[in-house]
Formats: C-alpha cells, sequence, structure tokens
C-alpha cells in the first residue's frame, strides 16, 4: 500500500502510530538534555507521545522514554509532560 504524505511516529505510551503534528515531541539535544519541543523544529533526536495522559502513564510505566533514548530520564521531564498536557486540556 502506499504511504500517505503525513509522516507517522510512534507514540512512547501506546505503541500507536499517528500523524507526527498531532503528538508531543521530546527532544534530546547535542548536549543530552532533554526538553519538550512544542515547535517541532528543535534539533535532536525525538520521541512522540500523544496528548494524553493516559499515554503518559502508560509511557511511565513501560519506560517508554528510557527505551526511546536509551537512557535514564529524569523524572523531571515526565513531570514537565505532565505540565504540557495539564495546558492542553
Ligand atoms: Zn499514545
Amino acid at each position: 500500500m502506499a504511504k500517505g504524505k503525513t509522516p507517522l511516529r510512534k507514540c512512547i505510551g501506546c505503541n500507536e502510530l499517528f500523524d507526527k503534528r498531532s503528538l508531543i515531541r521530546i527532544v534530546k539535544d547535542s548536549d543530552g538534555e532533554f526538553s519538550i519541543d512544542s515547535t517541532g523544529r528543535k534539533n535532536g533526536r525525538g520521541a512522540y507521545i500523544c496528548k494524553s495522559k493516559e499515554c503518559l502513564e502508560k509511557a511511565i510505566k513501560n519506560h517508554g522514554l528510557e527505551r526511546s533514548f536509551k537512557v535514564k530520564i529524569d523524572k523531571e521531564i515526565y513531570d514537565e509532560l505532565q505540565v504540557e498536557l495539564d495546558a492542553l486540556e
């Protein structure tokens, strides 16, 4: 099947594929600093998560970010995501 033009990314919580524009991007820059990339334009390696608290909880439980970046993730990053999700609701 031909793929659409919309890039799909996998959510680290539910592991489903979604249009990347509908997901929140978490980026690790060259200094190894993590941040939430609300513009989707930051440089670095990215991971994606649905704008859903359920997926955040799943990601925390299944260590989705750790698995995606293969490093230990500070709790602060998850806290930041929580804040981001709260702001969206
Ligand atoms: Zn999800």
